[in-house]
């Protein structure tokens, strides 16, 4: 079933209806963006329903709101999920994406869990860029800024049954954004690690973008915030393995048993969302043979004691609302223990932000990139 669905909706029976010059919203202020505050003119909707044959033609239409039956599964099981990407405006004023085809295989793979449609992720890739076409003037004309792309499928079959609907609704929309998170002056961010909460357990959905992993995490993100945290570290188990940061990978930089430089990350062990930004760091870093590179289980007690040893160099955020946030403090147990990320001469997050940062805007032609 996670292989090539027999029915896919298709890039050529793209129906395109485009505003009327009336309709068409000024662009916002480039220093008032937010994230997810201001839309496109159009979006892209592809319905889904099994009697009629399964996927409908996409459309591209004005931006507007969806009329949904109010026993749409999607409303009260969270039959649903979403992905999360970026159009980048190069430094050649070409317009790139980055890896969406990873962003497709991850949707449908979320779309088999819930009983959702799967679809050929080339035509909705295709679709896509179309839509950003389009739309192309709201591709921010800076590097401070990107637009984000957030592809939902959704099941509105209006039946109250836990089951697979009959009717889904595919649709894209598009917003103008700025830096995703607040940090402290210095870029850090502080965290706050609670181990009665937990995200993601085995055999769960941490590891599927479904929207019902992300309600439930706002009591403790706020909790955070009312003791100056930035964000959630998000702990699993009896030995507080770390697992994920916000909605980021979280990564570490120590000085390993052998006296060498090592970067890890947890390994894809069910809990860990497999992200895109996550995936291209281990794979550049591979390819720089400077340090060793490595996906194991970090826990507490280690953190605390290579930080005691003076071994513990980096730990930072990976994704792609803010591509790399440095960490500079944990909250847990009542400590706070301070990580010495911002004191390193030439640190690794800084690297391969500046590396990602030039392959999405283009400063270094890479495949990872797909031209618009
Ligand atoms: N973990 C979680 C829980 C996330 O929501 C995200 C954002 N999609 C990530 C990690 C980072 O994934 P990506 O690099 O694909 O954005």
């Amino acid at each position: 079933p996670h292989g090539e669905p027999e029915n896919s909706f298709k890039y050529e029976d793209l129906q395109v209806k485009l505003a009327a010059p009336y309709q068409l919203q000024p662009k916002p202020d480039a220093r008032d963006l937010g994230f997810g505050k201001y839309f496109t003119d159009h979006m892209l909707k592809v319905n889904y329903h099994a009697p009629l044959g399964g996927w409908q033609k996409p459309e591209i239409t004005p931006f507007e709101n969806l009329s949904i039956h109010p026993a749409a599964k999607a409303l009260h099981y969270a039959i649903q999920l979403f992905e999360g990407m970026k159009a980048y405006r190069g430094v050649d004023d070409k317009i790139r994406l980055f890896r969406p085809d990873l962003n497709m295989k991850r949707m449908n793979l979320a779309a088999h869990r819930s009983g959702l449609p799967i679809f050929d992720g080339e035509e909705l890739i295709n679709c896509m860029k179309r839509l950003i076409q389009i739309d192309q003037e709201w591709v921010p004309h800076s590097e401070a800024s990107t637009l984000y792309i957030r592809p939902t499928l959704i099941g509105t079959e209006a039946t109250f049954g836990v089951m697979a609907p009959e009717s889904a609704l595919l649709f894209v929309v598009m917003s103008p954004v700025s830096a995703y998170f607040k940090t402290s002056s210095d870029g850090a961010v502080s965290i706050f690690a609670d181990p009665k909460v937990v995200r993601a357990f085995p055999g769960g959905v941490g590891n599927r973008k479904v929207g019902s992993n992300y309600g439930p995490t706002i009591e403790a993100t706020t909790r955070a915030a009312q003791l100056g945290h930035h964000q959630v570290l998000w702990l699993f188990g009896p030995d507080h393995q770390l697992t994920e940061v916000g909605a980021m990978n979280i990564f570490m930089v120590y000085i390993n048993e052998h006296g060498d430089k090592q970067l890890c990350t947890p390994p894809l062990n069910g809990l860990i969302l497999p992200g895109v930004t996550r995936r291209s760091i281990l794979e550049l870093a591979s390819q720089w043979e400077e340090f060793t590179v490595k996906e194991e289980i970090i826990t507490m007690d280690q953190v605390i004691t290579l930080n005691k040893q003076g071994r513990l160099l980096e730990m930072f955020g990976a994704g792609t609302a803010a591509v790399i946030s440095p960490i500079s403090r944990i909250g847990f147990l009542e400590n706070n223990i301070n990580i010495p990320t911002m004191q390193q001469s030439q640190p690794v997050f800084q690297r391969i932000k500046d590396t990602l940062l030039a392959i999405q805007y283009g400063h270094i032609e890479h495949p990872f990139t797909v031209v618009i």
